[in-house]
């Protein structure tokens, strides 16, 4: 940087240079300086009076380098409106980047928009930014748009396209992709398989994923760092955590990302001192934590109970300059809930040197609820609704708070505001794997081609399980109903229904293994518990935060989620 300090003073001080000279050494130096100093390539770059493209595209490469920032699409912007020089396949690949990485839609769409009227939208390299862009930003119907219209796809717009489905759990979809570029002739590679197995890793699809790590096998492909840790994290989030340990065993070597999926793995499936150990067999790897390891450790403790310990690896945490995120702080809220200290958990909250995002805040009104400190919950519950206004969870959330106090007059008018407001809640929708196919239940949908011999079964499975003595938790439906239809709407939910279809497809001793998109509710919770004692069935459901594995009664949460 020094030398090329040098030279731009040299070349500010001989103003005899012609000005094509002039801008010409200013844009080499550009080039040069944009992976250096990003923002005095930038100044250059304003100093130079008809910039050419290649200096543009190299300053916005050079901020890509960067933390993702918005001036990719401001240098864009400029670049538009000065009509001169003209953007390329280059600056549209890379503006597309950008806008994946903030992520910026509108933006994105608009660039679209220009590279339409700019003829180069047809462009193979500017056709797979586009996809990777709508690819990461879960648009993935408009992903397949330019997917579908590309004359030209290399394994790169494949594996987008096979990611763009994992994003949003689309298991089904991306395998179909996966199979018909084997068709094609194309060869998979580690980035396409890293995108699969994260594709089942979202979905919870277990038996898909064991199949890809036996084509990874047996097709050669190179079992890399990248792709033993998406296997780790695969085998992890669908609750075989003893295959992930050895995948994870198994590895010539380990980065940060490998330590931390495992350490994650165990705490998620609430093994906490596993993850403590590994924790500690990193440090004498002398592997460096990230944010995510000690996430991971957080919420081990958390698990566990160990609020001592979570204390001390906060503290340690910030002894070591990491800065906290806000699920560190989430972590830290969590650890004092589940071991009942709601007071402390109100304190820490109250020390938080950021404001508290809404998810901290239900939290600990779960914890209130639980700790019948009512008065206290409603507080926060109200303000949660005037935080987030339209978020049916925390309406569902106040009216739960009523519902456990017996308060039926406020619950029922927290449910008017909701249905006046005209807030929807997100249906419950739970899914399972059987024989590599992916079933969905969505509560109340009777729509599977099943469906009857499912009603049949339930009404069994719910015979069974009141005659054990479970007592259904009516407060869990929030409808002004009989209390017979509530028992009847408790028996539609979701989870129940993809549990019995498990129950009613699978032999013992198979675990019957449900992903659900919400929180299991309470009543769903305790008869899932009689359910794994009474059909003598390991039941592992993984709800939007974390594993519930139920074995014989009880379950691996303690009762806490
Ligand atoms: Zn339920
Ligand atoms: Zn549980």
């Amino acid at each position: 940087m020094r030398l090329l300090n040098q030279i731009h003073a040299h070349i500010l001080t001989h103003p005899h240079l012609s000005p094509s000279t002039y801008a010409f050494s200013l844009s080499k130096i550009l080039c040069f300086a944009a992976y250096r100093d990003v923002h005095y390539a930038k100044r250059l770059l304003f100093q130079i009076r008809c910039p050419n493209i290649f200096a543009y595209n190299t300053l916005i490469r050079g901020f890509l380098h960067h933390a993702p920032s918005a001036e990719p699409i401001f240098l864009f912007r400029r670049l538009i409106r000065s009509k001169f020089p003209p953007s390329n396949t280059f600056t549209l690949a890379f503006v597309f980047k950008s806008c994946s990485m903030l992520p910026a839609l509108h933006e994105g769409r608009q660039v679209h928009k220009h590279a339409i009227t700019s003829g180069l939208a047809g462009n193979s390299f500017v056709q797979t930014s586009l996809l990777n862009f709508y690819a990461k930003c879960e648009e993935v119907g408009l992903g397949r748009k330019v997917f579908d219209e590309m004359s030209d796809r290399n394994v790169v717009a494949w594996s987008a396209m096979i990611g763009g489905y994992a994003r949003v759990g689309k298991v089904n979809e991306a395998l179909e992709v996966f199979r018909e570029m084997q068709k094609g002739g194309v060869k998979p590679d580690e980035v396409t398989m890293v995108s699969a197995i994260s594709a089942c890793a979202m979905a919870g699809a277990l038996d898909l994923g064991k199949w890809l790590h036996m084509f990874i096998d047996k097709k050669g492909i190179k079992n890399d760092l990248e792709v033993s840790t998406a296997l780790v994290n695969m085998y992890a989030k669908c609750g075989c955590i003893e295959k992930a340990r050895a995948v994870f065993e198994a590895m010539p070597v380990r980065d940060a990302k490998a330590w931390s999926s495992m350490i994650v793995g165990f705490a998620i499936t609430g093994m906490a001192n596993e993850a403590l150990e590994m924790f500690q067999r990193m440090g004498e790897a002398q592997v460096e934590p990230n944010h995510v390891t000690l996430i991971g450790v957080l919420s081990a403790c958390a698990h566990g109970g160990l609020v001592a310990e979570g204390r001390k690896y906060w503290s340690s945490m910030l002894d070591c300059g990491m800065e906290p995120s806000m699920e560190h702080y989430g972590c830290m809220v969590d650890l004092f809930c589940r071991a009942n200290k709601a007071e402390d958990a109100y304190e820490f909250v109250a020390s938080m040197p950021v404001a508290p995002n809404p998810a901290i805040w239900r939290t600990l009104v779960v914890s209130f609820k639980k700790n019948k400190m009512f008065h206290k919950g409603e507080e926060v519950a109200k303000q949660l609704l005037q935080l987030e206004p339209h978020n049916a969870e925390n309406y569902i959330l106040l009216s739960s708070l009523y519902a456990s106090a017996s308060d039926w007059v406020k619950m029922s008018s927290v449910r008017r505001q909701m249905r006046e407001r005209g807030i929807k809640a997100v249906p419950g929708c739970s899914s399972i794997e059987i024989n590599g196919h992916v079933h969905e239940f969505v509560m109340g949908d009777w729509s599977h081609p099943e469906a009857k011999d499912i009603t049949d079964f339930i009404c069994e499975v719910s015979e069974r399980v009141q005659a054990s003595g479970h007592e259904p938790w009516i407060a869990s439906v929030l409808q002004n109903v009989g209390n017979g239809e509530k028992l009847d709407a408790l028996w539609e939910h979701s989870e129940r229904l993809a549990i019995a279809y498990g129950l009613l497809k699978t032999k013992a001793p198979a675990t019957i293994r449900v992903v659900k998109n919400l929180r299991v509710c309470e009543d769903c919770h305790e008869v899932t518990k009689t359910i794994s004692k009474l059909y003598n069935r390991e039941i592992i459901v993984r709800d939007r935060i974390r594993f519930h594995k139920f074995v014989d009664g009880v379950c691996s949460c303690q009762d806490f989620w």
